[in-house]
């Protein structure tokens, strides 16, 4: 069957060209600008002699390059890998080298990490947006605007709808990041799917502050507001007082955020503030405290928190709770439509209901991936007995409500970010003076989880904690490097010598 996933933006132009489609500071692009100029962004790209499967890596904040990129490259029938911006150079040249990207698209700012990555990687041309009014760019790099030389055609590359549309980074349960491979099907449906249940219309305007290179900012944020024809936000960064700013100027009615971007704005004075446009905030990523919710809501009155939940692997929306009506604080609700969903023993055997039986979550449906890019075997280990596994220990009640208990896998999620602590111990191995290295995350009131790194040192060698720090420091993203290293004589072992993670977070 063919289909483009490009198509919404072009059906939501058709009914209203001129709506506003983004916000970006001063700046406003309706749905026929957004839908123009990512027509030219499709040409020039097919004009370098990229081909329909071809990878794309896009580097970016949340700026309206993001869009013209990302649906220049599906129109196209390109392949967007989304990266984030924090990365550093030994980072990005895994990834450029992983995926197979052809190009990389990234800001100015982070020019000196990328073209340090994209040299490493052969045949990798780098485009460099830049801020207003700035032309030129460093050896070695070209000016996005090149990209938008050619004419927009109109065209759609005829896609099949189980193509790959974009290649999403996630370690899944263990090791490296690995390209999860979503196709253009998989993100219209979940985005038609999720968007309805909270009945997204073109009246409403959504605040993008989450990242839109993560699974939750691209399918449940920018994709829902253009299938459903409304306007976003496009804010950079989050910060409290900008995002109060923006809801407020542009009489913002829903916010999504991960629980620390609700933490930050309950730490501001929002008794001055005309929140009264808002009537949803969607809350996903990692778990909400029932008492942010009851806070949030009652200081910002008219809204409802709504607590959903979902992977890379999943196309984002997996489990909604749709309604104030129909939510379960503390639950992360019920399966979404076509999405079945089940609790397995370690057998992968059905569990019944009842908070006693806590499993694993398994999910079958149109949102599930299609695998791992190039992993065949660590694709199969995921999709055990037709079901996708995903790591998160939870339990069901009568209902058919769900409530994460706890997570299997090793991932840890510091405000809103993922790190995979696999990714830390590689680098902290590295160190001449560490002999075994486990990394682990701690509950911290600020992100929701802080990084910890518990370290034993080869013997005769002596570290610092301070120099361990330092020494991650300048080979990872500031968002993943530990801020605490717990000097041990021993790491705790099971009986195949295996690192019992799970001790070290209970101790
Ligand atoms: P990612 O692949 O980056 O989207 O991360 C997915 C992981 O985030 C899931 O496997 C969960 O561990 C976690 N997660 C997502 N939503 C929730 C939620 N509402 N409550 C608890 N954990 C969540």
């Amino acid at each position: 069957m063919s289909f483009n996933l490009a198509t919404m933006l072009r059906q939501s132009r058709l009914s209203d060209p001129g709506k506003a489609l983004c916000h970006f500071g001063d700046l406003t692009f309706s749905y026929a600008q957004v839908d123009e100029i990512s027509g030219r962004v499709a040409a020039s790209l097919r004009g370098l002699g990229l081909e329909p499967g071809d990878k794309v890596a896009v580097q970016l904040p949340n700026v309206p390059q993001f869009l013209f990129t990302y649906f220049g490259i599906l129109k196209a029938g390109l392949v967007m890998v989304p990266l984030n911006p924090l990365l550093r150079a030994a980072e990005i040249s895994y990834h450029l080298q992983d995926s197979d990207a052809r190009l990389l698209v990234t800001f100015s700012g982070f020019a000196e990490e990328a073209l340090k990555a994209a040299s490493e990687v052969d045949g990798v041309a780098t485009y460099l947006v830049t801020p207003p009014g700035e032309t030129a760019v460093p050896e070695g790099a070209r000016h996005y605007d090149e990209l938008y030389r050619a004419e927009d055609t109109g065209d759609l590359e005829p896609t099949n709808a189980d193509d790959t549309a974009v290649l999403l980074y996630t370690s899944g349960t263990t090791g490296r990041p690995k390209g999860a491979e979503l196709t253009h099907f998989q993100l219209y449906m979940n985005c038609t799917v999720g968007g309805e249940l909270f009945g997204f219309n073109p009246a409403d305007v959504g605040i993008a502050v989450l990242p839109l290179f993560h699974v939750f900012g691209l399918s449940s944020v920018l994709n829902v507001a253009i299938r459903y024809g409304g306007t976003l936000v496009l804010v950079p960064r989050f910060e409290a007082g900008p995002v109060l700013d923006a809801i407020e100027r542009h009489r913002a009615t829903i916010f999504s955020g991960v629980p620390t971007m609700y933490f930050g704005l309950l730490r501001e004075d929002l008794s001055n503030r005309d929140l009264s446009s808002l009537r949803v905030g969607i809350s996903g990523g990692a778990a909400i405290p029932g008492e942010t919710i009851r806070e949030f809501e009652e200081r910002v009155p008219g809204v409802v928190i709504l607590e959903g939940y979902g992977l890379s692997e999943t196309a984002s929306t997996t489990t909604f709770n749709i309604s104030a009506e129909q939510r379960k604080v503390l639950s992360i609700g019920k399966p979404l439509w076509g999405v079945e969903v089940r609790i397995v023993d370690e057998e992968d055997r059905p569990l019944p209901p009842g908070p006693e039986h806590v499993g694993e979550i398994v999910i079958r449906g149109h949102n599930v991936m299609k695998g791992y890019y190039k992993r065949p075997e660590a694709t199969a280990e995921a999709f055990r007995g037709g079901w996708f596994h995903t790591g998160d220990l939870a339990y069901a009640d009568e209902d058919g409500y769900l409530f994460i208990v706890d997570r299997k896998k090793d991932l840890i999620i510091r405000g809103g970010y993922n790190v995979y602590p696999r990714e830390i111990e590689e680098v902290l191995y590295t160190h001449p003076s560490v002999d075994e290295a486990a990394v682990i995350g701690r509950p911290d009131e600020k992100f929701g989880e802080e990084v910890v790194a518990v370290v034993s040192a080869k013997a005769g060698t002596e570290v610092a904690e301070e120099e361990i720090i330092a020494y991650c420091r300048e080979r990872l993203a500031a968002y993943k490097y530990p801020r605490e290293i717990r000097l041990v004589p021993e790491l705790p072992k099971g009986p195949t010598g295996k690192i019992l993670k799970k001790e070290l977070r209970t101790s």
